[in-house]
């Protein structure tokens, strides 16, 4: 009897142990959806829902809501759980690393390129990399697929492909011109040298490529990479300068030196050979491999003054910016957090934006700037366009018709890039919309 009794009390605490542990994930499951669908509402209010162009796309019949995906991708609330199913909150904020994608454990995501709706432009590659113009290839995002590791490797494989129809001999100063020094650009440039060709690669900025302007230190790299001249890499998680500094101390090795600072505005075809015109030189090519990415150029004013050194496009060491007078230029997530950035190091700051409102923030960011400014933190000229910098000035147009000058050391300009795309047509390269098409799919 005594036994019974003491069997049915085990029984019966065992019971409620994992009844209660049951109670405890059901309502658990609850908040994280409650919390997921606020954020996705949230997302739909500020516009952030709907992808803009490579994102990715859960199967719910497969999703076991195991979360992994979520954990994985470092842009946060890209993905999130609503019943136990993976769901897409700021879609358009996804960079396309694939994080997700790889951690899957039953491989129910698909990385899609734009979406029914709105589709994506893309320049028409062949499996050989090469365009639709004869010579000139394509690596790395610019074809479409966005990560590090796709970059690398279309570099070396496009210069494999370019390298069998390059003439023996030619009367062009190079075989190949690289224009881009991203990760596709840098890889291809190794592969080159690989090759001993006689290539020159072009950067109009540093090298890097989009990673040198990340917001965040912490770089993914979802599986290890062969870089050419070096050897395979296990980068699994690295950081921005950790991989900048890997590629140039490969560069350096290897004696090759790349074209910073110089811009490439046009490629003109000429019998077998391409002339590539810079803001700095003309030079002769063979061939041409387009690693320039997607992010395009950084847009400018045009006004007088621009081009003084006072003038920058990307923020890059606020840390060892302080007690400067600073104007921030645009309206966007990349402005205001530069502002709040350069106001945390004791600048002191104004930002000049064209709208009587900011639209379209990060809400994270939307707050940030107006606590700000209730802070007297960052002094926010709403109406306004810069008509002139001078060397310890700026002139500011307003809406109303009122002109300001404003004390001056330095200028942040952020509005935005033109993108690729009008680049490639001058070449004659055919662009073809993406309605959804997956990139990466099990
Ligand atoms: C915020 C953010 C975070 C990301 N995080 C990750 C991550 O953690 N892991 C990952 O794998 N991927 C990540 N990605 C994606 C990754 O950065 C890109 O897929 C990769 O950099 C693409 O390489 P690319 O060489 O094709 O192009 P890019 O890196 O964009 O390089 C193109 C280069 O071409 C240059 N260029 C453009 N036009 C010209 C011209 N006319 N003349 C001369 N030079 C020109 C540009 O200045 C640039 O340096 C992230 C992207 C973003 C935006």
């Amino acid at each position: 009897m005594e036994v019974f009794l003491e069997n049915i009390i085990i029984y019966t605490l065992v019971a409620v142990i994992i009844i209660g542990i049951f109670y405890l994930y059901l309502k658990t499951h609850k908040y994280e959806s409650k919390q997921t669908l606020e954020k996705i509402k949230r997302a739909k209010e500020y516009g952030f829902h709907e992808p803009v162009s490579l994102h990715p796309v859960i199967n719910e019949d497969i999703c076991i809501g195991s979360g992994a995906c979520v954990v994985a991708c470092p842009e946060n609330d890209i993905i999130g759980l609503v019943n136990g199913k993976g769901k897409l909150i700021n879609a358009s904020h996804c960079v396309g690393h694939g994080a997700c994608f790889h951690a899957c454990p039953v491989e129910a995501i698909t990385l899609v390129m734009g979406t029914e709706k709105r589709g994506v432009e893309l320049p028409h590659v062949s499996p050989e990399y090469e365009t639709n113009v004869r010579g000139i290839y394509i690596a790395g995002e610019l074809g479409g697929m966005g990560l590090i590791k796709n970059a690398i490797e279309q570099g070396k494989k496009a210069v494999d492909s370019m390298v069998q129809s390059i003439e023996k001999k030619h009367s062009s100063k190079y075989d190949i011109i690289i224009i881009g020094a991203g990760p596709a650009g840098i890889a291809a440039t190794l592969r080159a040298a690989e090759h001993n060709l006689n290539f020159l690669t072009i950067e109009q900025d540093s090298i890097g490529g989009t990673v040198f302007s990340f917001p965040r230190a912490k770089v993914v790299m979802t599986s290890p990479v062969e870089i050419p001249l070096f050897g395979k890499v296990k980068l699994y998680e690295t950081t921005k300068s950790e991989l900048i500094d890997l590629w140039s101390e490969i560069l350096a090795k290897n004696k090759i030196s790349i074209n910073e600072n110089e811009k490439v505005s046009e490629i003109i075809k000429y019998d077998n050979s391409f002339k590539v015109i810079t803001n700095q030189e003309e030079y002769t090519t063979q061939k041409v491999l387009l690693a320039i990415g997607r992010r395009g150029s950084p847009r400018k004013l045009g006004v007088p003054g621009e081009n003084s050194e006072k003038v920058y496009y990307k923020l890059l060491e606020p840390e060892l910016i302080h007690n400067k007078k600073i104007l921030v230029v645009g309206g966007g997530d990349s402005a205001i957090e530069s502002a709040l950035l350069l106001a945390e190091e004791g600048n002191e700051v104004s930002l000049s934006y064209r709208s009587n409102s900011f639209k379209r923030l990060k809400p994270k960011n939307f707050k940030r700037i107006e606590d700000a400014i209730k802070l007297k933190l960052v002094n926010v000229l709403y109406n306004s366009t810069v008509k002139e910098i001078t060397h310890d000035k700026v002139i500011l147009n307003f809406q109303n018709g009122t002109i300001a000058e404003i004390e001056n050391d330095l200028v942040y300009v952020f509005i935005g890039g033109e993108l690729p795309n009008k680049f490639l047509e001058k070449i004659g390269i055919k662009i073809t919309k993406k309605f959804g098409e997956a990139v990466l799919k099990h």
